[in-house]
């Protein structure tokens, strides 16, 4: 049996400079080999540890066949963001976990398969026109993350009308704001985005619901049937300790939009510059403290270290983001918690942290942090906090009778909400989790609100 095929990479000290893609995919003949370790099993295990449950064995043996457009076809249809899931989702959690390669040897290396299938549609523009029956009845989604466009898609595939509302001036949710270019290049998430309206979705922008219009008034002034609600875990948890608000300390989803979204890591070429200095501190140990930790390093700044609580077996960041970042030369330092920002004229200039000792196993299966009374300071000139998002109040404060947790997130039934007609998915019900099971739930959403749009006529 031939071994995995590695992910071709850009240079490690070449692109510490630039925010080109990391990850540069496979070509064809990593894809065929690749492809036959596939051992096409009757019972894969594969196919149920997809949230999408997309047919992993029948796509590759159509690969093995050198039949790339059904094989594209097979992904898609269970799948509408096949290039991008290709390139973010946690795969060792989720349809590679699972891949029973894996028990003796290494996993077939499906999210690479299925990445150059994205990627080789959107170049040859395989069959992007659907043939759609309208059936003259209006839906609206708010958000147009992962969970918004994977309802819009399979919603709009029934016949209804779909309207999306998004907030910001650009779609696609964390995709577009929070995962950086040299993850997930954006043309790659405009070309997404362009099929999607290639099937009659309409998007309208700069909308915040809750505050531009009501989820009321979208029902009873312009009479949508049902609405979708999927707008995302984009408010920052804050650590709450002093001098928190100094110029310089940033929370993580701001600083990724500044860059992002507003384009910083193009300045001067675009008009919207960040300023973070030379030595940068990056507080959380998940993908969003990796992500900018290493934004920071391609912005310039020369010492770049992340602050975490726990040790470096017990990063929540996916594997591959951590090794990335480490030969970016992004510094670990671990088992430090942040009790105080020093600054000077309102600049962050010092942090202070307390040394943690690893105690007894909590809910979360890792050892617990304990403090231990010995303090630590850095030196800094700006300030990442990176530990956590949660959902938005805006929707809450201005729906009345929307229910939600003591966590801000969505209660639902199913994806029904408390309002009738009112459903809602992604990372508002869940709390901050992943691409894919965003888009799962956004699925499953458009078969209930299909079902109870019927049930109602
Ligand atoms: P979002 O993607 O957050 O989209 C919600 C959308 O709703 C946004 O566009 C927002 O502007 C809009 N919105 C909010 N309120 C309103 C309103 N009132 N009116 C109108 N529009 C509104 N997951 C992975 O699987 N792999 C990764 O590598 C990965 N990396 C990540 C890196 C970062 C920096 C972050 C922040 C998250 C990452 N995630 C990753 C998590 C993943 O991106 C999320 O779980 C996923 O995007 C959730 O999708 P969603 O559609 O529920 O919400
Ligand atoms: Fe192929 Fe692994 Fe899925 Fe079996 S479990 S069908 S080997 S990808």
């Amino acid at each position: 049996m031939n071994k995995r095929q590695p992910m071709p990479l850009q240079d490690k000290e070449k692109r510490k400079n630039n925010f080109n893609e990391v990850a540069l995919g496979y070509d064809l003949n990593h894809v065929q080999i690749e492809a036959k370790r596939c051992l096409n099993c009757k019972d894969p295990k594969c196919v149920n540890a997809c949230p999408v449950n997309v047919n992993i064995p029948q796509f590759i043996q159509a690969i093995v066949n050198k039949h790339f457009e059904e094989a594209y076809q097979l992904i898609y249809k269970d799948n509408i963001l096949p290039s991008i899931c290709g390139r973010v989702c946690p795969q060792e959690n989720q349809c590679e976990g699972a891949c029973i390669l894996g028990i003796k040897s290494e996993p077939v290396s499906i999210g690479a398969l299925e990445r150059f299938l994205g990627d080789y549609a959107l170049s040859n523009e395989c069959l992007t026109c659907e043939t759609i029956e309208d059936n003259h009845q209006k839906v609206a989604v708010i958000g147009s993350g992962p969970a918004g466009l994977s309802f819009s898609a399979a919603i709009r595939r029934m016949g209804y009308t779909t309207d999306v509302f998004e907030a910001l001036h650009d779609y696609g949710g964390v995709l577009r704001y929070g995962i950086p270019e040299f993850r997930l290049p954006k043309a790659i998430v405009n070309q997404e985005i362009n099929r999607l309206k290639s099937l009659g979705i309409q998007f309208h922008k700069n909308i915040i619901v809750g505050k531009t219009i009501t989820i009321d008034q979208l029902m009873e002034e312009y009479h949508y049937q049902a609405i979708f609600v999927a707008t995302g875990a984009g408010l920052p948890r804050a650590l709450n300790i002093p001098g928190e608000n100094l110029n310089g300390v940033f929370f993580a989803n701001e600083y990724l939009t500044r860059v992002n979204l507003m384009k910083a890591y193009e300045f001067p070429n675009q008009p919207t510059p960040i300023k973070i200095g030379e030595t940068v501190c990056v507080i959380g140990g998940g993908n969003v403290a990796m992500d900018a930790a290493r934004v920071a390093k391609r912005l310039g700044s020369k010492e770049v270290f992340i602050l975490y609580r726990r040790d470096m077996h017990s990063l929540p960041a996916r594997r591959e983001e951590i090794d990335h970042a480490i030969e970016e030369g992004i510094d670990f330092r671990l088992l430090l918690n942040p009790v105080e920002f020093i600054g000077e004229d309102y600049q962050v200039k010092q942090i202070r942290a307390e040394v943690m000792m690893l105690g007894e196993k909590d809910a979360s299966g890792r050892r617990r942090p304990l403090p231990t009374g010995k303090f630590k300071s850095f030196n800094v000139d700006s300030v990442v906090v990176a530990i956590g998002q949660s959902p938005n109040p805006i929707l809450k404060k201005t729906t009345k009778n929307l229910k939600v947790d003591g966590r801000g997130r969505i209660q639902v039934n199913g994806c029904q909400t408390s309002i009738p007609g009112v459903f809602a998915g992604g990372d508002i019900v869940t709390g901050a989790a992943t691409v894919i099971e965003a888009m799962g739930a956004g699925k499953c959403a458009a078969i209930e609100i299909d079902t109870y749009i019927k049930n109602a006529n």
